[in-house]
């Protein structure tokens, strides 16, 4: 079925109006919302989107499918994750333009507010499921974030067909993360997952097709089109299953790396060579069994907002993470 295309406008506390696309296919109920770039350097989920309206040109819908390919065209304009975002300042729950932490938004609010209010009350208040397109660091695998109280949440992560998947407790939806919008529209009755890919600021193709099959798949569970849903070969839940975190030893390191998340590595795998700033000596890094990388490189919390930590220079004393494997 072919997709029609609509604009939402805006209106800004300036008086100008932000004009957005959106795309809607299919009548009736159930009703499944699927958005990108919420963060303004998250890019390939645009392009997932873009890769999901060619998809669905042949399939018949039992339902209707709303996409905002650009959820946050400020943030994204403004190339960093929020609006008004300086360089190098931290990526955190306090900015008053972190978009994922003010749902359902707010019509008298600041501009990122006022866009999350319009996007929440006129396409995504209604909907039974939403799909929220990131991505984080290259440095870690792709994966769908669910919530392990909502079974339809854990399969919806389950039919993405991704390696990793991870199962949020409610514990930690507490102060301004109650905001974001998964957690939001499950609390009010609707079904809702993340979907992360790997890799931020430009487009990753190959990226962008994998998590559009997830969600062709995912469409397919929730029956929205026909045919059966295709079962995960293997999966991993983060943090739960056996995973062995690879530490540097003591010393100035520069870190050269073979293998990239989601790559399969046997045991004694050459993974990654640490060259000593001091003497040049040189320590290989094999893996320590079977497994799927599911981090690797820099591989600190929020890199991306710090260029300074996404350079691979390992200090002495620092307790630097070199790969997370998850074991097969
Ligand atoms: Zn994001």
């Amino acid at each position: 079925m072919i997709f029609k295309r609509y604009f939402l406008h805006v209106n800004m506390p300036d008086g100008t109006t932000v004009k957005m696309p959106y795309f809607v296919c299919g009548k009736g109920d159930p009703v499944v919302y699927i958005q990108a770039a919420q963060h303004g350097v998250e890019l390939t989920g645009i392009y997932t989107i873009r890769l999901l309206i060619d998809r669905l040109k042949n399939e018949v819908l039992n339902g209707r499918i709303i996409l905002v390919p650009i959820a946050n065209p400020l943030a994204v304009m403004w190339r960093r994750h929020f609006y008004r975002m300086e360089l190098g300042e931290p990526y955190s729950s306090d900015h008053p333009h972190q978009m994922n932490r003010l749902w359902p938004g707010d019509p008298n609010g600041n501009e990122t507010q006022r866009i999350a209010y319009a996007l929440y009350s006129n396409l995504i208040k209604e909907s039974d499921y939403v799909i929220d397109l990131h991505c984080w660091e290259m440095w870690r695998c792709s994966c769908a974030l669910g919530f392990e109280w909502d079974k339809i949440s854990i399969d919806m992560c389950r039919y993405s067909l991704l390696d990793f998947i991870s199962l949020e407790p409610r514990e930690r939806f507490v102060g301004k993360r109650k905001g974001m919008l998964t957690y939001y529209i499950t609390e009010h009755g609707g079904h809702g997952i993340v979907i992360e890919h790997s890799g931020q600021r430009w487009v990753f193709v190959k990226e962008a097709n994998r998590v559009c099959d997830g969600i062709i798949n995912i469409l397919r569970y929730i029956g929205v089109i026909k045919g059966k849903p295709k079962e995960p070969k293997r999966q991993f839940v983060v943090n739960r299953g056996k995973h062995i975190d690879i530490i540097a030893p003591y010393g100035y390191w520069i870190l050269v790396i073979y293998k990239s998340p989601g790559d399969e590595v046997r045991k004694g795998d050459l993974i990654a060579t640490l060259l000593s700033l001091e003497t040049f000596e040189e320590q290989k890094i094999y893996a320590p069994s079977n497994g799927i990388i599911y981090e690797i490189g820099a591989t600190r919390p929020h890199v991306d907002t710090r260029p300074s930590e996404e350079v691979m220079v390992i200090l002495k004393g620092e307790k630097y993470r070199i790969a997370t494997i998850y074991e097969t």
